[in-house]
C-alpha cells in the first residue's frame, strides 16, 4: 500500500520510523512519502512539497499516488477540515474530522461536551466580551485559569495570581492577542494536582488505550522558566496506575467517544487526554486530537504493534479486531535538545553531529533540522529528541544523557533532568 505521513516535527519523525517497519509497506513497489517531512524522515519516507492546507492539492496527491493511508501528526489540518476532506473522498485518513477535532480546536466545546457527557473536568464559564468576563471572574478564586478559546499553539492559557492580574490579562486577550483564537475565553475552576497524559486509540467506537507518559513543558531544571513546546517526556508515568487508567478509560475516554458518536460527529484516530490527578481522582485537563511531540517519541519507541496496520483500523472502523494495543513494559525517554535561545528567538544552522549516539536501544528523532551539502544543521527551536529505552525511568535516563553526551551539537542546550519526579520516586 501507498501512505502518505503529514507533518515535519520529531513526533512526525517517530511516526515515520514505525511506520516503515509496518507491513502495510512491505510490498514490492509500496511507496512511503510525507509532507513536507524533515532529513530524519527523509531516511524512510520520500519527502514531498505539499501543502496540508491545500486539500484540493492533498486530494490529487492522493489520487495520482493512489495513497491507501493517510496518517495526520499536527492538530491544525485537522481542525482545518482536512479528514473530511479525505474521507468524502473515499482516503482512509488516521485523524478526526473538523467537527470532532473541535475537542483540540476550541476549548470551550469540550467544556460543554465533559459537562453534558457528566466527564470530571474543572467547573468553567465561556465567556465572549471583556466585561462578561470580569463580572465572571467574581465567581472564581485565584489562581484564575484563562484560556483563549481557539488554538494558540500552546500559549492560550495564563494563570494569574491575582484579581488585577487577572483582569489585566483579559484585556490583553480580549484586546486581540490570540487573534481570532481570543475572541472566546473560558474561565476555569483551578485544580490541584501531578499532570500526566493518556492516550487511547479509536475508530468511533472500539477503543484501545495506549499508555500513558508525562512530559516537562518548562524550558528549565526543576520546572521553572517559560513554556514550551515540551522539553521532554517519559512513558509509562507510574503515577497513572492500572487503576487510575482504567478509571480514566471509564470516566473520561469511553463517554467521550460514545457521546461524540451519539451526537453524529464520530472521533477517529488518536485522542490525547492531559489530565490533573487530584484528590478526588483524575480530571480532564484538555483534549488533543493527535499525539503529543515528545509524548509520541516515547510511545512509539514502546509501541509492539504494527503502526500502519493500527492506524488503518481506526480509520476503517476494523478497531474491534483487536484486543489491545501491546507496549513494552519498558520505560522509554525522550531529552529535547533545542536551540539556543528557545523558546524565544532559537539560533538557526549551528552544525551537529549525531556520533555514535543512535545505538539498539537509543534512537535520535529529529525535530528541526536541515541538512546543507553533507552537514546536518539545527533549522527551528527544538531540534533533536533524543530517545532512550531502560528498564525503568531511572535507567532510560541515564541511557538517553548517555546518547545526549555523544552528540556535538554547540549552539543547543538541554535539560539534564528529564523525568526527575520519577527518580525521586524511584531513588531509594
Ligand atoms: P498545551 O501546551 O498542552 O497545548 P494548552 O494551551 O492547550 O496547552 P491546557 O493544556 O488546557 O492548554 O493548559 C496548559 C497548562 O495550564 C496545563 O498543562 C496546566 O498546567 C495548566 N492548567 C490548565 N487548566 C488548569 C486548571 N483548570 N487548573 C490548574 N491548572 C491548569
Amino acid at each position: 500500500m501507498n501512505i502518505l505521513l503529514i507533518g515535519s516535527g520529531g513526533r512526525e519523525h517517530a511516526l515515520a520510523w514505525k511506520l516503515a517497519q509496518s507491513r502495510l509497506l512491505a510490498g514490492d513497489g509500496d511507496q512511503f512519502y510525507a509532507a513536507p517531512g524533515n532529513p530524519g524522515i527523509a531516511e524512510h519516507a520520500e519527502c514531498v512539497a505539499l501543502d496540508a492546507g491545500d486539500h484540493a492539492a492533498v486530494l490529487e496527491f492522493c489520487s495520482a499516488k493512489a495513497i491507501g493511508l493517510v496518517a495526520v501528526g499536527p492538530e491544525a489540518p485537522l481542525v482545518n477540515g482536512l479528514g473530511d476532506a479525505l474521507r468524502n473522498a473515499g482516503i482512509p485518513v488516521f485523524g478526526p474530522n473538523q467537527g470532532p477535532a473541535q475537542l483540540e480546536g476550541s476549548k470551550g466545546f469540550t467544556k460543554d461536551l465533559c459537562e453534558r457527557a457528566g466527564i470530571p473536568t474543572a467547573g468553567y464559564v465561556r465567556t465572549t466580551s471583556l466585561d462578561e468576563a470580569i463580572t465572571a471572574l467574581d465567581r472564581f478564586s485565584p489562581p484564575y485559569v484563562l484560556k483563549a478559546d481557539g488554538l494558540a499553539a500552546g500559549k492560550g492559557v495564563v494563570l494569574p495570581e491575582t484579581r488585577e492580574e487577572a483582569e489585566a490579562a483579559l484585556e490583553d486577550m480580549f484586546g486581540g492577542r490570540f487573534g481570532a483564537a481570543g475572541a472566546e475565553v473560558v474561565i476555569e475552576e483551578f485544580m490541584v494536582g501531578e499532570e500526566a497524559s493518556f492516550f487511547a486509540l479509536t475508530d468511533g467506537t472500539a477503543i484501545l488505550p495506549l499508555g500513558s507518559a508525562q512530559d516537562h513543558k518548562r524550558v528549565g531544571e526543576g520546572d521553572t522558566g517559560p513554556n514550551t513546546g515540551g522539553m521532554g517526556a517519559y512513558s509509562p508515568a507510574p503515577v497513572l496506575t492500572a487503576a487510575l487508567q482504567q478509571d480514566v478509560m471509564d470516566r473520561i475516554i469511553t463517554p467521550t467517544v460514545d457521546a461524540l458518536r451519539a451526537e453524529g460527529t464520530p472521533y477517529s484516530g488518536v485522542l490525547f487526554a492531559g489530565l490533573m490527578l487530584t484528590d478526588k481522582g483524575p480530571k480532564l485537563i484538555e483534549y488533543n486530537a493527535r499525539f503529543g511531540d515528545p509524548e509520541c517519541q516515547v510511545l512509539m519507541m514502546r509501541l509492539e504493534e504494527d503502526l500502519g496496520e493500527l492506524m488503518l483500523a481506526c480509520a476503517e472502523g476494523k478497531l474491534s479486531e483487536y484486543s489491545a494495543a501491546n507496549l513494552s513494559s519498558e520505560t522509554a525517554l525522550t531529552v529535547v535538545m533545542a536551540a539556543n535561545g528557545y523558546p524565544g528567538t532559537p539560533e538557526k544552522g549551528g552544525a551537529i553531529q549525531l556520533g555514535s549516539a543512535e545505538t539498539s536501544s537509543a534512537k535520535v528523532f529529529h525535530a528541526g533540522t536541515k541538512i546543507e551539502g553533507e552537514q546536518l544543521r539545527a533549522n527551528g527551536g527544538r531540534v533533536l529528541n533524543v530517545t532512550a529505552m531502560g528498564a525503568n525511568v531511572t535507567q532510560a535516563q541515564t541511557a538517553a544523557y548517555a546518547a545526549v553526551d555523544a552528540i556535538t551539537f554547540p549552539t543547543g542546550f538541554c535539560r539534564r533532568d528529564i523525568g526527575w519526579r520519577e527518580v525521586e520516586r524511584e531513588s531509594p
